[in-house]
Parts: C-alpha cells; sequence; structure tokens
C-alpha cells in the first residue's frame, strides 16, 4: 500500500509499505480521512530519537473497519469509526480514570506519535480506540479527533470560568482554532474575541460567532483590553493555539486577576511565570497556567455528538494521499484555511 512516511527527521516521503496485518485486539482500518496537524509539523522537525522513524504520519484519523484481528469483539468489515489516537499504557493512575491524555508512562504514545499512523490506505488500531460514526462523512468525522477533541478538552479544564457574561479570547485560528470557535458557541454563552495574523482565519472567526476579531501584533493587547472592558478588567479565559512568543505575551497581557491560561499551541514560547505582585505582573495573582494535551476518549465521544448533530463542522480542504507533502508544505506557510484532509 501506499503510505506517507517520516523517513528521517525533517524528511517526509510517499513510499509503498506492506500492508500492515491486524494483531490481537486490532481491526484494520481502510483509511477514508487524515487530518493534517500542525503538530505533524513540529515532530517532523523534532530532533532525531524524539520520534520513531521511519514512521507514517498521521494521527487524526476516520475509516471503515477493514477486518478484526483475535478477540476483538464489537467491530465488523464495513462499520465506519474515528480513531482516539492517544495509547496510554491502561495501567497506570491516570489511565485507570480514564485520562490516558495524562498517561504517566507513555506521555506519547499514541497513532502517529509513536507508531505508523493513518497518512496511508490502511492502518492497524487497537480496537479499543475506535468510536462509531454512523453516516457522518469520514472528512468531517476526521478533524474531530484532534482540531476538535483537543480544543474541547482545553474548554472543559475552563469549564468553571466559561460562565455568562465572561470573555474568552481564542488566539490562532487554524485547525483547533476555528473548532474551540463553535466549541465555544455551541456549550457556553461566553464573549469571544478572536485573534489571528491571518484576515482569512479573522474572517472565519467571525463567520463562526466569535463577537470580535483582533489582528495579531503588538498593539493586540491593548485592543482586546480595551474590548473586555476598563482596567481591572480582562479575560477570563484565554486559549492560545499557537504558543509563539508574541502569542503568549498577548495572552499574558489580558488574562485578568484569576483568570484561566490555556497553552495548547507548541510554536516554542515561554511565559515568564513568577509570583511576584508587581504592577503589571508577568502573569497575574491567582491566575491558573494549564498546558492541555490532547483529551480522554469520552470527551471525544461527546465531540463526535457535537459533529453529527452539526453544531461542529471542520472547514475543510481536501487532498489526495500523493499530494500530503504538498499540503503540509502549505500549512507550513499558512495557506491552508480551517483544515487539510488528506483522503488516500
Ligand atoms: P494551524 O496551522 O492550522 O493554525 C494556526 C493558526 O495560528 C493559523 O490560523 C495562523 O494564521 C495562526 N497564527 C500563526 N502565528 C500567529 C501569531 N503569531 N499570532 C496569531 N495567530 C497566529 O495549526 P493547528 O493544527 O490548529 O495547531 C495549532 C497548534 O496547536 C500547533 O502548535 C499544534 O502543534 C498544537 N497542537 C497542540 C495539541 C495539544 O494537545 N496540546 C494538539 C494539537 C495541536
Ligand atoms: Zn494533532
Ligand atoms: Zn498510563
Amino acid at each position: 500500500m501506499r503510505a506517507v512516511r517520516m523517513t528521517a527527521p525533517g524528511t517526509l516521503e510517499l513510499t509503498d509499505v506492506p500492508t500492515p496485518q491486524p494483531g490481537p485486539g486490532e481491526v484494520l482500518l481502510r483509511v477514508g480521512a487524515v487530518g493534517a496537524c500542525h503538530s505533524d509539523l513540529h515532530i517532523l522537525d523534532a530532533a532525531a530519537g524524539m520520534f520513531p522513524t521511519p514512521m507514517t504520519l498521521g494521527h487524526e484519523i476516520a475509516g471503515t473497519v477493514e477486518s478484526a484481528g483475535a478477540g476483538v469483539d464489537g467491530w465488523s468489515p464495513g462499520d465506519r469509526a474515528a480513531v482516539y489516537g492517544i495509547i496510554g499504557c491502561g495501567r497506570c493512575r491516570a489511565c485507570l480514570r480514564g485520562e490516558e491524555n495524562r498517561c504517566r508512562v507513555n506521555p506519547l504514545g499514541g497513532i502517529g506519535l509513536s507508531r505508523d499512523g493513518g497518512l496511508a490506505e490502511y492502518v492497524a488500531v487497537p480496537a479499543s480506540r475506535l468510536l462509531h460514526v454512523g453516516d457522518m462523512d469520514l472528512t468531517q468525522a476526521a478533524p474531530l479527533t484532534d482540531a476538535g477533541l483537543t480544543p474541547y478538552h482545553a474548554v472543559e479544564l475552563a469549564r468553571d470560568r466559561l460562565r455568562p457574561g465572561t470573555t474568552c479570547v481564542v488566539i490562532g485560528i487554524g485547525g483547533l482554532g476555528h473548532m474551540a470557535l463553535q466549541i465555544l458557541v455551541a456549550t457556553t454563552a461566553v464573549r469571544i474575541v478572536a485573534v489571528d495574523t491571518s484576515v482569512a482565519a479573522l474572517d472565519l472567526a467571525g463567520r463562526l460567532g466569535a463577537h470580535h476579531v483582533v489582528p495579531a501584533g503588538p498593539d493586540a493587547a491593548a485592543t482586546i483590553r480595551e474590548l473586555v472592558g476598563p482596567p481591572p478588567g480582562g479575560a477570563d479565559v484565554v486559549l492560545d493555539f499557537v504558543g509563539a512568543q508574541p502569542t503568549l505575551d498577548t495572552a499574558r497581557q489580558v488574562v485578568a486577576t484569576g483568570g484561566h491560561l490555556l497553552l495548547v499551541g507548541l510554536a516554542g514560547g515561554t511565559l515568564p511565570v513568577r509570583p511576584v505582585a508587581d504592577e503589571p505582573p508577568p502573569v497575574p495573582l491567582e491566575t491558573s497556567v494549564v498546558v492541555p494535551f490532547w483529551g480522554t476518549r469520552a470527551e471525544l465521544q461527546e465531540v463526535i455528538a457535537l459533529g453529527r448533530d452539526g453544531r461542529l463542522h471542520a472547514d475543510v480542504q481536501t487532498f489526495p494521499l500523493a499530494e500530503a507533502p504538498e499540503a503540509y508544505e502549505a500549512l507550513r506557510r499558512g495557506d491552508i484555511h480551517g483544515r487539510a484532509v488528506i483522503v488516500p
């Protein structure tokens, strides 16, 4: 079969590999759609040894069951499913609570992270990773598994602050950010301020229900502080889906005292956290800083429900498998709006 693999750090290639055989407890999935996540670029850029090579990328997968290995119950050929990408150890305290995204043994264990992913015609996955998607379009189902799940989990972590009358600032309206806006609209009654460098992303944010859109840049923090009320106002919750130095600086300058900063993006910036009462402090007093990772299987089921109910819809640009490397280059250039989805 054809697969798009990271053959060495920084190198993505379309190659031929043997079709995998499902092991005990696994299913062979015919891949219907795979989202191109910005994290795949971080994986490609990571130092040698961080991730296995060669490895098929792709951790945002939906497909159709082709066959089931020994001992698989409840899944039959033809069943349509989304893949929960994390593979925790299953035994640590976090996994036992169903929080595999906090696994203490395999913190980065997953399909397309520690074993072959879905940028291929077929992928073998543990049957326990599958969730039914019914008759949903698979190009819609795939982005739910990360671009949908990760912001959903981040919103869950801040749920107690997302009350009517509060403000949530969302920075980076790309694959994850445009889903975050819809999750906020569908599940909260907060005022939403969207921030991005791209005019197209801000247009999309406006269409998806952001109450204010603010161009990213050195003036963004002052603009947002005016929008969210006179000092000592500030945003109750900030979701940063970029994580670069300028966005982290904007985030800490606009978060309210006692607010929540959720740093989802992995662009390499640093947040100075110091317990001081200076004016202005690097991070306000009583502020919680969280670095969320992906989400839980139970949350994915809720995200799929939002998708099936039509409340969460990825803005999708599709590419055939052979064009996956071009899709990633376009993502790197900032030329993808919403989510690029590869259809093998
Ligand atoms: P994306 O490329 O689709 O979207 C990024 C968006 O940020 C784009 O709209 C871009 O215009 C905007 N942007 C870039 N630089 C900016 C800046 N300086 N100021 C404001 N906006 C800016 O990426 P994505 O797939 O949505 O992923 C976003 C980030 O989240 C990536 O770093 C990715 O690795 C990370 N991620 C983290 C997790 C997690 O569990 N923590 C999960 C998935 C993705
Ligand atoms: Zn991802
Ligand atoms: Zn574990």
